[in-house]
Order: C-alpha cells, then structure tokens, then sequence
C-alpha cells in the first residue's frame, strides 16, 4: 500500500553546506531552499519519480536559492521568495563560486512575492509564511503546525543567531523576530530546521540558545515585537 502521508526530508545536497527541506505527499514535491546544482535536484526527483510543483526559499543568499532559478524554469512551476529580498538576486556571487556552483543570472532570475499567510503548499498540507526580517530584509520562516516542523532559515541556529552584516540585515529586526517566535510558544517537540548545521526542536532552543526569548536588543532600548524604530542601537 502506498503511503500517502506528507513526508519532510532534510537535505544536504553537494558540495555541503546548506540544509534543503524536500516535502512530499504521493508524488507530488515541493522544495525549501534549494542549494545545490540544478541537475543534482533533477536527477533526485527523476529516480524518486517526483513531480517538482513548487519551489520556496526562506531568504536570498546565494546559498538558499542556487539551484531555485534554474529549477523553476525547467519544471515550469513558481518559485516563491520575498519581493524584500530580490534585491539579493545576483549578490554573493563569489560564494557560489567557492562551492564551484554557477553564478545566479540576476536578469533571468524571476522569483514570486511570498508575503506572511497561510498557504496550502500541497493537499492538506499548510504552511504558515512568518515574516522574519533581521539576517536579511525579506528573510521567511516557515511553520507547518500540523506536522510540527519549522524550517527558520539563517535566522536562529542552535545556539546563535543569523548574522546582520549583510546587505539588508538588522540585529535589532533579528532580535525582534526571534522574540515574535518565542512568543509563539510553539510546541516543545516542533522540529526546528535552521538553514545550516545540525537541527533541533523547540525545547533545545529554549534550553541552549541564549536569544531566545530575549526581547531586549542589549543596548538598553527595547526592541520588542518590530525593531527598534527610533534607535538605531545595534548598527554600530
Ligand atoms: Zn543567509
């Protein structure tokens, strides 16, 4: 008998690095953060016989979106990424470079807004988009309150947090978004994807990470539930 039930895979594709989420239900596939070659997803859908049907990316670092153009383009099927972040299309090219992946064509690269909502991904399967500004502007994290999952980007690690030394990036937004995600007191055993590294749950964070919870930037000035607005405490 078949198993129809949604399935949620953590990927580490070549050359290693960033953690890509494949969710499946039947054989339908939709792909969070596709890092990677194009071919290498292509090939892995093809010997599986998925049907690629979207493509999401928490945020637009090269590493969270390399394969997502070209993939897009050859199964014909969106790719959704915050209209904040299209400015980073094409930024950090030489980080791909590195991996020995080939550049983004920023002209060609075409991504859908995905504004914060709740959004039906495949059947029955929900995804609460949560507006996570602070790694970059535009970045996303993605709950899926059914299956208790959150796959959180570059936002929050085990035991730190994104870095806010990029283009659009704001430690006080940052601090505010982990602050709002705290809040959402999700459930202890929700299992926490972060965008790089070994993966989590709820209660470790709240055990071994030192920013959750906390809604102060740390310069004195209260950054709770949506930055700082008027002190510009923690881009010095
Ligand atoms: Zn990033």
């Amino acid at each position: 008998m078949q198993n129809n039930a949604p399935n949620f895979e953590v990927l580490r594709m070549a050359p290693e690095n960033t953690n890509s989420v494949l969710v499946t239900r039947g054989a339908d596939a939709v792909i969070f953060d596709p890092w990677g070659r194009a071919d290498a997803w292509d090939e892995l859908l093809a010997a599986r016989k998925l049907n690629l049907r979207a493509i999401y990316s928490t945020h637009g670092h090269p590493d969270h979106i390399s394969a997502a153009p070209e993939l897009a383009t050859t199964h014909n099927v969106p790719w959704f990424l915050n209209a904040r972040d299209n400015a980073l299309l094409g930024w950090g090219a030489e980080l791909l470079e590195y991996f020995g992946l080939p550049a983004i064509d920023a002209s060609a690269a075409r991504a859908n807004d995905l504004p914060a909502g709740e959004f039906e991904i495949l059947p029955g399967v929900w995804m609460h988009a949560i507006a996570a500004p602070g790694h970059s502007a535009g970045g996303m994290m993605f709950h899926f309150p059914d299956f208790k999952v959150l796959i959180a980007g570059d936002t929050i690690f085990a035991d730190s947090v994104g870095r806010c030394d990029l283009p659009g990036g704001d430690m006080c937004a940052l601090r505010a978004t982990i602050a709002r995600l705290h809040e959402m007191n999700l459930p202890d055993d929700t299992f926490v994807v972060f965008g790089h590294g070994m993966n989590s749950t709820i209660e470790m964070l709240k055990q071994e990470n030192p920013y959750f919870g906390v809604a102060e930037c740390g310069h004195g000035h209260c950054c709770h539930g949506g930055g700082c607005g008027e002190h510009k405490c923690c881009k010095d």
